[in-house]
């Protein structure tokens, strides 16, 4: 059966789940829990079938997170097919952890109850959520494990019998990608929270014209070359800029203004040049320019030499890219009034995207997500922060819960002997983070 792809919400993401509209799901005589086949255009994934929000019902919708639409190959609004799969169960698999996460003792059983019911196949990389959370330097985030080996082979369920086995070898040294790659981690939409509506106008903006230039050129209409994202810091416009170059696969290379500001006279052009050259061959590819406003402030407020050389050579960069769309430049600011004019006609910086603070639901979508790779303990009622952090922008909010889990680690940590460079198991199973660690983190 045909489906569309649609997001899923942030506190299901990373769980290998499939959230099918129930009408299609009675229509394939699917039930909670069985597996699935989904196919893309470039690839295909295993995963397990949870019914679909209700409002998606009779749409023909299918929901998958980040990971899953990158393994088949897909976007948003993309068509998949997919079909009911067999699965057999896993008797044993081996798991490799990241480098930087050295456990002593077994840490198989916590891996197995992690990712119990969830399909893997080897080579794939799975995150999981449990202590190692907080103790990583993604603090709150998930961890990638990379599947080693299965038995048998194939695809398989992780189930209470599976025995799980860890790599002597670190994920990364059995894995292809170059250090680069790894030194950006893949955010995906379900990584941002509270932004639903500017989402929706970074895909229909950005993601639509780089994924389908062939639309625009037949319709005769200019894909944008620059969009201006504008609001306050720490809300989330570095993070969308990320998120959605990932989600199509594209170059993403980030600069800042003042960065590029501090060069030697004349360096300023050629870095910039630099950055676009280096873009244009690793196309497609998204610029980013935090801070955009202090390359180009207005002419005639601070500006001297030095910016309007910079501004006249980020105009003609821009003007000189193609005009298929396959480069597009991000641009950053929580001053949009103080930017230079010339930069927001047309051809430039001619679309912009408010970034607001989050409201009341905005901020539990982002409590969700940095508390997703923590072990929370059961019951915690993050409704009360999202109702008592009235003010606080993402970075706030990703800080409070960071504080949360340090709190929890401190409880533990003359257990833990951070001194040692390997981290114990059994101690690793009691790390909860709970109400008081919240509230104290509260206090701050
Ligand atoms: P900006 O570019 O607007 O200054 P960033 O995108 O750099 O802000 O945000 C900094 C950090 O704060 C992010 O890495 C993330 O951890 C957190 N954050 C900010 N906004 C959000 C959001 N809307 N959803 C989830 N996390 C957020």
């Amino acid at each position: 059966m045909k489906l569309t792809v649609k997001p899923l919400k942030q506190k299901d993401a990373g769980r290998g789940l499939a959230a099918i509209d129930r009408q299609a799901m009675a229509e394939m005589e699917l039930e909670n829990g069985d597996y699935i086949i989904i196919k893309g255009d470039s690839g295909r994934t295993v995963a397990r079938v949870w019914p679909g929000y209700p409002e998606d019902k009779g749409k023909g919708i299918v929901r998958i997170d980040g990971r899953l639409r990158k393994e088949t190959g897909t976007g948003i609004d993309d068509t998949v097919t997919v079909e009911k799969a067999d699965v057999q169960p896993a008797t044993a698999v081996t798991v490799a952890l990241p480098q930087n996460l050295r456990v002593r003792g077994n840490v198989g059983p916590m891996i197995r109850q992690n990712l119990s019911g969830q399909a893997v196949t080897q080579g794939q990389t799975v995150p999981v959520s449990f202590g190692l959370g907080p103790l990583s330097s993604m603090s709150g985030q998930q961890i990638p494990l990379k599947i080693a080996e299965t038995e048998p082979s194939g695809t398989v369920v992780i189930t209470d019998s599976t025995e799980v086995e860890i790599s002597e070898q670190p994920a990364e040294q059995l894995s292809e990608e170059t250090a680069e790659e790894r030194e950006t981690p893949d955010v995906t939409y379900e990584d941002i929270g509270g932004l639903d509506d500017e989402l929706e106008q970074v895909r229909e903006m950005i993601e639509l014209p780089m994924r389908h230039p062939e639309l625009f050129q037949q319709l005769g209409i200019e894909p944008p070359k620059g969009v201006l994202l504008h609001g306050p810091p720490g809300t989330g416009k570095t993070l969308m800029a990320r998120a959605v170059a990932n989600e199509i696969d594209a170059y993403f290379t980030d600069i800042s203004g003042p960065e590029i500001m501090s060069k030697y006279y004349g360096e300023s052009e050629e870095q910039l040049r630099e950055v676009f050259d280096e873009a244009s061959e690793n196309s497609p590819a998204v610029i980013f320019i935090d801070e955009i406003d202090s390359i180009a402030p207005k002419r005639g407020e601070t500006s001297g030499d030095v910016e309007r050389r910079v501004v006249a050579q980020l105009l003609s960069l821009m003007d000189g890219l193609e005009e298929r769309g396959q480069v597009i430049v991000i641009g950053a600011t929580n001053r949009v009034d103080a930017i230079d004019p010339a930069l927001r006609r047309g051809g430039r910086f001619d679309r912009e995207i408010e970034v607001g603070v989050p409201d009341k639901e905005g901020r539990k979508e982002i409590l969700q997500v940095h508390t997703r790779g923590m072990p929370l303990v059961d019951g915690i009622d993050l409704d009360q922060y999202a109702e008592s952090t009235h003010g606080f922008v993402g970075a706030d909010i990703a800080q409070l819960s960071k504080e949360a889990a340090m709190n929890a680690l401190r409880r533990i940590r003359p257990e833990l002997d951070l001194e040692e460079d390997e981290i114990d198991a059994e101690t690793l199973e009691k790390l909860q983070v709970t109400e008081e660690d919240f509230k104290q983190a509260m206090k701050g």
